[in-house]
């Protein structure tokens, strides 16, 4: 079984619509494949319509967008929850109005250094989408400013450069709680990602197992071999499922379907563990 827990579509900051996400996963091989938009699950419809078509099973999920007090930016997977469950609806609409404002004040900062515009960066998001800094990166591709997101994301884009502008979201530990109220089982994504930006100690982990948390990311390319040590020792201690994934964005980023794969073993007890909503077969 070839399983994958952690990709993106258009419907937040990955470069293939839903369906087409899919049809990818078949060509890779993949059995199963869970789709984790940030902020957002209006892609499980046509997902599940062509998981239908194509005989992949699909596991309906999302990433939500985390910041701790000191300001450490945490993503957090949830598997099969209920998609409405009103206190996790708000809360990740809260997250998605404050992404769009901020990256409306991100492209303000950069138009004094670049030819960039609000209107060019709307052209790379999708109806609805949730919107991230991919987006702006995008824009700065067709404007011929940078050669990919990747190149982006090394100096523009990053949180250290003076075009950063933060935005809100909920603790980790606060949407720990909200996933699993909604029914749906919480994994840390990519816990040990440094290249990311700062990553957490043990004092949020401990915040998050307490609020509930019941899985780790581990094999996931951003996490480097010292930290994936820790944190099977910290599943081992705390009795947590560990998973593997791609984290795919399409050609948004260099991650490939099924690069990283979890255990038929661990989705079965994802399975169990959800009372939110089902595995579409
Ligand atoms: P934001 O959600 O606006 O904070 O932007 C973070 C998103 O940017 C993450 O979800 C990643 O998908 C994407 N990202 C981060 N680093 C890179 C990179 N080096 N290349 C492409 N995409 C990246
Ligand atoms: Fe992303
Ligand atoms: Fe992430
Ligand atoms: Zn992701």
């Amino acid at each position: 079984m070839r399983i994958d827990l952690h990709t993106h579509s258009t419907v937040s900051d990955g470069t293939e619509s839903p369906a087409v996400l899919i049809r990818a996963a078949r060509d890779a091989g993949l059995d199963v494949i869970a789709l984790t938009d940030h902020d957002s699950t209006a892609g499980w419809g046509p997902a599940a319509e062509a998981a239908q078509v194509e005989g992949v099973a699909l596991i309906p999920g999302m990433e939500v967008s985390c910041r701790t007090d000191s300001g450490i930016s945490v993503h957090v997977l949830s598997y099969l929850h209920n998609p409405l469950h009103a206190p996790l609806v708000e809360e990740i609409q809260r997250s998605r109005d404050a992404r769009l404002s901020r990256a409306e004040r991100m492209v303000e900062r950069l138009g004094a250094d670049y030819p960039i515009t609000w209107a060019d960066v709307q052209e790379h998001i999708a109806e609805g989408a949730t919107v991230g800094r991919p987006h702006i990166a995008d824009s700065l591709v067709t404007l011929g400013i940078v050669s990919d997101r990747s190149e982006a994301f090394r100096h523009i884009l990053t949180a250290a450069s003076p075009y950063w502008v933060g935005h809100y979201a909920p603790h980790p530990a606060r949407a720990v709680e909200l996933i699993r109220a909604a029914g749906g089982v919480a994994v840390f994504a990519h816990p040990v990602a440094s290249a990311r930006g700062r990553v957490v100690g043990d004092d949020v982990v401990g915040q998050m197992i307490d609020a509930g948390l019941q899985g780790l990311e581990i094999e996931h390319r951003d996490n480097p071999e010292p930290g994936r040590q820790e944190l099977r020792r910290i599943a081992a201690r705390h009795g947590l499922l560990t998973t593997g994934s791609s984290d795919y964005h399409g050609e948004g980023k260099p991650n490939r379907l099924g690069e990283n794969l979890t255990s038929a073993a661990v989705l079965e007890q994802i399975e169990a563990l959800a009372t939110g909503s089902v595995v579409v077969r």
